[in-house]
């Protein structure tokens, strides 16, 4: 199934006939060793969220997603709570948490929001901020920025507009309509 997203990706050379995208056949490698990881039986026996997650993952720019799956070594977990957050395991796993509000949103019709949501949690592991502290506003914008590099920063916009309208909120919003 992986082929085939990727195979609808645009960037396909016209002319290829069928052909995957070069790279890809290593991008299909680490999604499937991603997917396999027994904390991701949830996403597998779940078809249309693993297929929103992969949609996601491969408009991560290719050194990216290597650093995502294999340094970084991403868990997404399921766990009880709001929306989503992310931390660093002692074993250098980082940790993706989903909340059942975030599931559902990645099963809805709404699914390009949950999709830049986890867009901006990758962000913030991509971006190291779990080792370095930095404002926690700055850490905000930055993983928004991330999420908005890959064409999600209106839907991240739609989706923030569902928080309490704190003062951290508004500027991020500010910023993500700012282009
Ligand atoms: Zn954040």
């Amino acid at each position: 199934m992986f082929w085939k997203l990727l195979a609808s990706k645009s960037q396909r050379p016209k002319g290829s006939a069928g052909s995957l995208p070069k790279g890809s056949e290593k991008t299909v490698a680490l999604l499937t060793a991603f997917f396999q990881r027994p904390e991701h039986q949830w996403i597998r026996h779940n078809r249309l969220l693993q297929n929103r997650i992969v949609e996601l993952l491969i408009k991560l720019p290719h050194e990216d997603l290597i650093t995502f799956i294999e340094a970084k070594k991403a868990v997404l977990a399921y766990s009880d709570g709001k929306w989503s957050c992310t931390f660093s395991r002692t074993n250098n796993e980082s940790v993706i948490l989903i909340f059942p509000n975030l599931f559902r949103l990645f099963l809805s019709a709404e699914f390009p929001q949950a999709q830049a949501i986890l867009a901006h949690e990758i962000g913030h592991i991509l971006l190291g901020h779990n080792e370095f502290r930095k404002s926690e506003m700055e850490l905000q914008l930055e993983a928004d920025a991330y999420a908005m590099g890959l064409g999600y920063g209106q839907e991240l916009l739609y989706a923030l507009q569902e928080f309490p309208a704190t003062k951290e909120l508004l500027r991020r919003a500010e910023k993500l309509s700012d282009r």
